[in-house]
């Protein structure tokens, strides 16, 4: 049998209470640990640090690290402590956390008796506030009867779930072993695919893996991961997604392969799948918080024995015994095989299946499908943006103890104003250090009025703001750009805002990728290579690209090539770009959808295109379309013929949407999408030519981002085998080689 933690153990065992996410600030792991070694340090004589204990209780052979042990403590008696640190006053520490301290201790306790025969011991927990660095210690003498009983009956709670996964894990892996494919043979392309996903596995590696549409990815890629779970002692599988319609397609692809036994759960955003949004996550707020973990076990095992845990189950069983849905979902990501997720799971700071894998010790698979969007989302992860406003607001409201802090930051900001006084956006060498001090101050400051006056949301908020800000400070470096903008508050008062934009992610991912048995990230869009290994921070990956399932001659493609459509030149030819069009749909009438570089010039286009006679209904993408209205959006093309569709290249229609056969039969890209050269831009240029070479800066910043989405825009057109169609490329830098070399080149 393996060896359990002491730490699991009790968490798993001895956690009792309601949920409460207050924030009761816990020290960062960095505070605890140099409050640890500086408790340790203290402790003169025979005292021994970090001491290993490990034994057998009942069917559990336990292992853990006590804080620190004497042999002879100034009683007389052998003595274990354990170092809890913590902020403010320790009346307000949940006495649910201090049962749990007590219980670690105990089992400590109860292991140190059998190692060394001993009929008694001392126990001492020691809190230390990490701000007064004030000590307070209780000390407890238990018997060695009493603790092995105390920890023998955690171990037999433990046991009968232990046993149960040991028998769980054994069924699954027969089963996965077992597993077929679930159509009759592979289609062309889809078993290449899946022979490089299972050599990832079983060599341990991360891949990129581009694989063209209408391959059957999904299947493609799921199919050799179930196969190598058990052959490769995989222990969980993460499935992640970077949209929701994402999480679905992994869902119905894993009902089709799965076996019954495979435990599948889908973790959702909290606001997604809380019941009670207006209220806080404590049980004095929120009734399915209340007891949540004294309810948890038999929630618990319902959902274990249920295995498929969508977000239909997931919620019956949570309203069966009247606890959070949201919560029993992230326990259950402890438990289950397979989670289906959003990236942000497990790439983000503060990642769950990150930190569950790393605690765990597990050997992690992950899946990314679309992986051609994990540049922008992970940068987006590791960038923060504070607004002057936001804190004038606060500080007028303030309580005294803040006051100081909140005026200390505005003066802050108001100097920075003073040496960056145009309104408009300008860019700094860094975050600047008035700025950094004085939100660590505050939100130090309100860290300690939180610990006796919790509940605040909007301060809590500022505090979280100011918080990331410092933690992305300190890490601040050239993959980062620091956006300094003024503008006119209610068109009257000057006020700033800053951003930490991260643009190159791959410093924060670097570990991520390492840290997992293996990774698959698949895309029909992801080359070059090169791009995506330098910016995701992969090292030595596998890439591989398979080619195109279709033929040129489903394709016509047409590069328009008098026809400029650079910004100055918008005005003037609109109307033969109108006329390009009209043209064609007198030729070939059907579903045709037109993408455009923005709503700016998509909204000149659609004037031009109803002036025309054209006899095709035109329907446009707007700005803020809800989930209905995109979803009506398609449903014309689905249901009628005639349609005429205007879009926004890289927008909510520029991927994701299939329209096989006559829902569509042709796409008309007007322009390159170039990303526009403004400051930011030639910012991001010029510290990506520090990064990745002055030969890779200008396509890095503009051309890959750019063809990405008109190869992603185009993509909508080719669903099957049997479809033919048309693209028309707009713009005539599409027959410039270094454009060309981006696109597919089975198009020419
Ligand atoms: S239901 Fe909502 S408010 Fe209540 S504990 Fe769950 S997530 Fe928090």
């Amino acid at each position: 049998m393996q060896y359990v933690s002491v730490t699991n153990l009790c968490d798993f065992a001895a956690r009792k209470g309601s949920i409460d996410t207050r924030y009761t600030p816990t020290p960062s792991s960095e505070d605890g640990r140099i409050a640890h070694a500086l408790i340790q340090g203290q402790r003169k004589g025979n005292y021994v640090a970090e001491y290993p204990l490990q034994g057998t209780i009942g069917e559990l052979k336990l292992r853990g690290r006590a804080d620190g042990y004497r042999p002879i403590s100034t009683n007389g008696y052998p003595e274990l402590e354990e170092i809890k640190s913590h902020r403010g006053s320790l009346e307000r520490l949940n006495p649910d956390k201090q049962n749990l301290h007590w219980a670690q201790l105990k089992v400590y306790g109860a292991l140190l008796c059998l190692k060394d025969d001993l009929e008694q011991v001392q126990l001492t927990l020691c809190y230390i506030d990490i701000d007064s660095e004030k000590q307070h210690s209780i000390s407890q003498y238990h018997t060695r009867q009493d603790l092995i009983k105390f920890s023998a009956e955690l171990c037999r709670v433990y046991n009968v779930w232990h046993q149960q996964e040991m028998g769980h894990r054994a069924q699954r892996d027969q089963d996965l072993h077992a597993i077929k494919f679930c159509h009759p043979k592979f289609r062309a392309g889809q078993r290449q695919l899946a022979e490089d996903v299972y050599k990832t596995v079983a060599t341990a590696r991360v891949s990129l893996l581009e694989a063209p549409t209408g391959l059957g990815k999904t299947h493609g890629v799921l199919f050799p991961q179930l196969t190598a779970m058990p052959r490769h002692a995989i222990d969980r599988l993460f499935l992640l997604s970077h949209r929701n319609t994402g999480k679905s397609i992994w869902r119905e692809a894993l009902s089709e392969l799965a076996p019954e036994t495979l435990r599948v759960v889908q973790l959702e955003a909290r606001h997604r799948s809380c019941d009670n949004l207006t209220l806080a996550c404590h049980g004095e707020s929120c009734p399915l918080a209340k007891g949540f973990y004294d309810r948890l076990p038999a929630a618990r095992q319902q959902a274990a024995d249920q295995a498929w845990l969508d977000n239909d189950s997931l919620s019956s069983i949570a309203s069966q015994h009247s606890i959070c849905r949201y919560f029993l979902a992230q326990e259950m990501a402890k438990w289950c095989d397979v989670v289906i997720a959003d990236v942000n799971h497990y790439f983000d700071q503060q990642a769950l299946l990150y930190g569950l894998m790393r605690q765990n010790n597990w050997r992690a698979a992950l899946c990314l499908d679309e992986a051609h969007n994990s540049i922008d989302r992970a940068s987006g992860m590791y960038s923060v943006s504070l607004d002057e406003v936001d804190l004038a607001n606060y500080a007028k409201r303030a309580p005294a103890p803040l006051k100081p802090a909140c005026n200390s930051a505005l003066k802050a900001w108001r100097e920075i104003r003073k040496s960056n006084p145009n309104d408009g956006t300008t860019f700094l060498h860094e975050p600047p250090k008035s700025l950094v001090s004085s939100c660590t101050k505050l939100a130090s400051k309100a860290t300690e009025y939180m610990i006796e006056h919790p509940g605040d949301a909007e301060l809590q908020e500022l505090m979280f703001h100011c918080m990331s800000f410092t933690k992305l400070a300190e890490t601040f470096g050239n993959h980062t750009l620091v956006q300094w903008s003024v503008y006119k508050h209610r068109h009257r008062f000057q006020r700033a805002r800053i951003k930490l934009q991260n643009i190159d992610p791959s410093d924060f991912l670097r570990h991520r990728w390492q840290d997992c048995q293996s990774a698959v990230l698949f895309s029909a869009t992801l080359q070059p290579f090169e791009y995506y290994v330098d910016l995701l921070g992969i090292e030595n990956p596998v890439t591989k690209a398979i080619p195109s399932l279709f033929t040129k001659d489903q394709l016509t493609l047409r590069v328009i090539k008098n026809i400029d459509t650079r910004l100055h030149n918008r005005q003037h030819t609109a109307q033969s770009i109108a006329q390009r069009i009209q043209q064609q749909l007198q030729e070939t009438p059907g579903n045709y959808l037109i993408y455009t570089p923005s709503f700016a010039y998509q909204a000149l286009l659609e004037h031009e295109l109803c002036d025309l006679q054209m006899g095709h209904r035109i329907i446009s993408q707007t700005e803020s379309m809800s989930e209905d209205q995109r979803q009506l959006f398609i449903n014309n093309f689905r249901q009628q013929r005639k349609i005429l569709g205007l879009a926004t290249l890289g927008g909510i229609f520029g991927e994701g949407i299939d329209l096989p056969g006559d829902e569509l039969i042709g796409i008309f890209i007007v322009s390159l999408g170039l990303p526009p050269h403004d400051d930011f831009h030639r910012e991001m240029q010029r510290q990506f030519s520090k990064r990745f070479g002055i030969e890779n800066a200008y396509s890095y910043t503009f051309l890959i981002p750019a063809m990405r989405k008109v190869i992603q825009a185009a993509g909508r057109l080719l669903r099957n085998e049997t479809d033919y169609g048309l693209i028309e490329l707009i713009d005539q830098r599409f027959e410039q080689p270094e454009i060309k070399a981006l696109l597919p080149t089975w198009w020419f």
